[in-house]
């Protein structure tokens, strides 16, 4: 039993790392190298594994690259396991390293995917309790166990260092003289 109610209590909708275990570390750093993958790509470091059984499907957020706006790592993983598995009744346990959005939670939810386990929240755009809770509401005839806060800190820095590094490449890339090669 590890639901967190995402709406119970008035403070903070999540309670951090409660009742994680070393395997959803695991899927979650494997989540987190993925999001990196996205960042070289040119993306928002996003990055999703989704295990069913003994199979897992990787996602990683492909917004720009591809260009797609559907294109998020949890969307990705979810097509991909569909297309695999021939189902869309996926189940499951979906590792995402950000608290997803409100098309990736509708995606879950239809995806009919049991547990979904999240790093840091997204307080602008948080569709599991942030924002708005799509995964809490009545209209939602699928409940999904939800775990948030699982390497809260990793994640969150990964999202940082990406924006930071972005708007300094706005500011003031363009010129500044390249950098040495130092080999
Ligand atoms: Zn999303």
């Amino acid at each position: 039993m590890d639901r967190v109610p995402p709406s119970e209590g008035g403070g903070c909708p999540f309670e951090p790392g409660r009742e994680h275990d070393s395997r959803d570390e695991r899927y979650l750093r494997r989540a987190i190298a993925l999001a990196g993958e996205a960042a070289a790509g040119g993306d928002v470091p996003v990055g999703a594994v989704l295990v069913v059984g003994e199979r897992s499907f990787e996602g990683r957020n492909e917004k720009e690259q591809r260009p797609d706006p559907t294109a998020h790592a949890e969307v990705i993983a979810v097509r991909e396991a569909a297309r695999i598995l021939g189902t869309w009744r996926i189940g499951g346990t979906l590792y995402v390293t950000k608290e997803p959005c409100a098309m990736c939670a509708g995606a879950i939810a239809a995806a009919r995917i049991e547990r979904l386990v999240f790093g840091c929240a997204d307080p602008k755009g948080g569709a599991v309790g942030s924002v708005i809770d799509v995964l809490a509401s009545g209209a939602i005839n699928h409940r999904v166990s939800v775990t948030a806060g699982v390497l809260e800190t990793e994640t969150a820095q990964q999202l940082r260092d990406y924006f930071r590094a972005k708007r300094v490449g706005r500011t003031s890339g363009a010129e500044l003289p390249p950098l040495p090669v130092i080999s």
